[in-house]
């Protein structure tokens, strides 16, 4: 067994926590109610478990290769993206006008947990291409959807997105490459870009770069940025391919992990200028580009949970196979395996239930993002948005860093075997390295979520999800059991530092801004801790009233121990990490920079 799809878990997620069928009731996802969403999951589950996961390990063997000016994927590679091209996955959450299936991020989420558990250089194609067709979707013309939305949305081609410089990195208002408009209305692109997912590869017959640059002329800064499509070959009128494009990989990296995805320099008109068409309006780029990126990150925090999940159950596997030492309680005479030991349990459940809380965390926010979209009633879709909005800090933050813990962890699980690369288990530690830098590093997520989602509307909208929290407090109170009660206790002990610290961002974000922005990460760390304990406390509401019911009585009571785990061991550290924030700002910045 190399992975297993947790069906049930996401299924019960989608159920009782993220309300499916509130959203299939939503006109435009009419019929993606829960049975949709199991059969769909179980296809996905086939596909990602028999086919794209048992290349994950030969991908990190036997990464992409250069030569030539051409990329070569891992072998195997090429046949799994046309079986997930041939059977409709890429297109799953993108309109069915343009071939996609139409159906809601909630279960496109899920579907994409599985294929980043299965394997994650390979999903990181279908996840670029997503970028690159939210991005025309948002700002295209009419012509160039139609040229290019369908042969992204069936896999013929990819996408790429092209941010990224040498000298522009995190601070994208440092964009060098430069646009020069022609008579046509068409532009010629000069410049480098680096780092660029699946800039250059053998899976498809073209690529379409979506590329950040400069037209001549135009302001400094984040103003003056426009965003291009760029494809490797031109595409004639009748929609064929073209003539070779000036856009050159010069080389790939040679990376810690997801080995086997190719991550290109791009050298774009060496002779002569590479053609392009300008995406909406000048200027506009990067306005464009964000909500591409929340798309993005959104995605990147999927990628956290979905290495979280490969990594947890290879834990377990592990710990029920390796017998080293008598247990500690007597239970047997002899040396037992190593789950028996409390410390093992103790690291697989903080696995467990990061993970859980995440996804639970993820999945939530993705209904909030349909019902943004489609919900006929304008004022409920401002309410989801702003809800999903903050939500992508914390669901791109939190479930990648919690990723890199939840691996280390599945190396600790496996002792000197997890050190061993053939174990395999170092390789998601490897891998999940990544998920904390592209797609805006975790400062840059914390940052995000400090100025724009916190301080920029006075704390409005956190203030509203707590006060959300504390109905949630107020439903547990009732509960008569150990469980619920303990976890009200702790969910208002995190609901409150949150609102502290919030309070302290909002009155002080002006007066001291240094000592905000010292406590932003570990704010993010609160934040997303506090909204994903209070899905396990929901989860664990809900848990308890099924297993009342007599309804799949295994399932329900973990969830109820993950639950009551997720509060006495994670959402226990809010309170630290408040005192952190609101009083160790200034041993952040206090020492002199010639100290270092
Ligand atoms: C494997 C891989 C794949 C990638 N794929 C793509 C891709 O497909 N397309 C693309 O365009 N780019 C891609 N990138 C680039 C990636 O998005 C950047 O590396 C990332 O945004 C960080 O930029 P940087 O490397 O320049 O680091 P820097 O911006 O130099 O950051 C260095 C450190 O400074 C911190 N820092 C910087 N600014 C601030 C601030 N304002 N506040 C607090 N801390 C700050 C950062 O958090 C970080 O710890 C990829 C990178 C890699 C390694």
């Amino acid at each position: 067994m190399t992975y297993r799809a947790p069906v049930k878990d996401m299924l019960f997620v989608m159920k009782e926590l993220a309300g499916i069928e509130a959203v299939a009731a939503l006109p435009a996802y009419a019929d993606a109610g829960y049975d949709t969403a199991a059969a769909v999951l179980e296809e996905s589950a086939k596909l990602c478990e028999d086919v794209i996961a048992p290349l994950n390990w030969e991908g990190d063997k036997n990464p992409s290769s250069f030569r030539d000016g051409k990329v070569t994927t891992t072998p195997g590679f090429k046949e799994a993206f046309r079986q997930y091209a041939e059977g409709g996955w890429q297109g799953l959450q993108h309109p069915a006008d343009y071939g996609g299936q139409g159906l809601p991020k909630l279960i496109h989420a899920a579907c994409s947990e599985m294929v980043n558990s299965a394997n994650m250089s390979f999903a990181l194609c279908p996840l670029l291409t997503d970028g690159a067709v939210e991005a025309l979707l948002t700002a295209g013309t009419p012509e160039q959807q139609s040229t290019y939305l369908p042969k992204l949305i069936d896999g013929t081609w990819t996408g790429s997105m092209n941010l990224t410089e040498p000298q522009a990195g995190s601070d994208l208002s440092m964009v060098r490459t430069r646009a020069e408009p022609q008579p046509d209305a068409t532009y010629r692109i000069f410049g480098t870009k680096i780092y660029i997912t699946y800039g250059e590869h053998d899976l498809a017959e073209n690529i379409v770069h979506l590329v950040l640059a400069r037209v001549v002329g135009a302001p400094e800064g984040v103003k003056g940025i426009s965003l291009f499509i760029c494809p490797k070959f031109l595409v004639n009128a009748d929609g064929g391919l073209g003539a070779r494009n000036d856009v050159h990989c010069v080389s790939i990296e040679h990376k810690m992990g997801i080995k086997a995805s190719p991550t290109a320099v791009l050298q774009y008109g060496d002779h002569g200028g590479a053609v392009a068409t300008l995406v909406g309006q000048e200027n506009r780029g990067l306005e464009y580009m964000f909500i591409m990126m929340n798309a993005a990150r959104y995605g990147v925090g999927v990628q956290g949970i979905a290495l979280a999940e490969r990594a947890y159950q290879k834990a377990v596997q592990y710990a029920r196979d390796r017998v080293q030492s008598r247990p500690v309680d007597g239970s047997a005479t002899a040396a037992a395996a190593i789950i028996h030991h409390p410390d093992v349990r103790r690291m697989l459940m903080t696995m467990r239930a990061h993970t859980e809380g995440c996804r639970a965390m993820a999945l939530v926010a993705a209904a909030a993002f349909d019902a943004a979209h489609a919900h006929p009633d304008a004022e409920v879709r401002k309410q989801n948005q702003a809800f999903y909005e903050f939500m992508v800090p914390l669901v791109k933050g939190l479930s990648t860093e919690m990723s890199l813990d939840v691996a280390s962890l599945g190396v600790q699980v496996h002792g000197g075997m997890g050190f061993i690369e053939e174990t395999g288990a170092a390789q998601y530690l490897r891998d999940a390295k990544i998920l904390t830098i592209y797609e805006g590093t975790t400062a840059i997520q914390a940052n995000d979520l400090v100025g724009r989602k916190t301080g920029r509307d006075g704390g409005q909208v956190a203030r509203a999800i707590a006060a959300q929290i504390e109905a949630t407090e107020g439903a547990l109170r009732q509960r008569p059991s150990a469980a619920g009660r303990a976890m009200a206790q702790r969910l208002g002990a995190a609901r409150a530092a949150f609102l502290d610290v919030v309070d302290f961002i909002t009155t002080q974000g002006r007066a001291q801004p240094g000592a905000v922005y010292a406590g932003s990460v570990p704010y993010l760390m609160l934040a997303g801790t506090t909204v994903a304990g209070w899905q396990m406390a929901r989860a664990l509401m809900a848990a308890e009233d099924r297993l009342a019911e007599g309804v799949d009585a295994d399932f329900m009571r973990a969830k109820i121990v993950t639950a009551r785990f997720y509060a006495d061991h994670i959402l226990n550290k809010a309170t630290a990490l408040r005192d952190s924030i609101v009083d160790g700002s200034e041993a952040v910045t206090a020492m002199a920079l010639e100290s270092f």
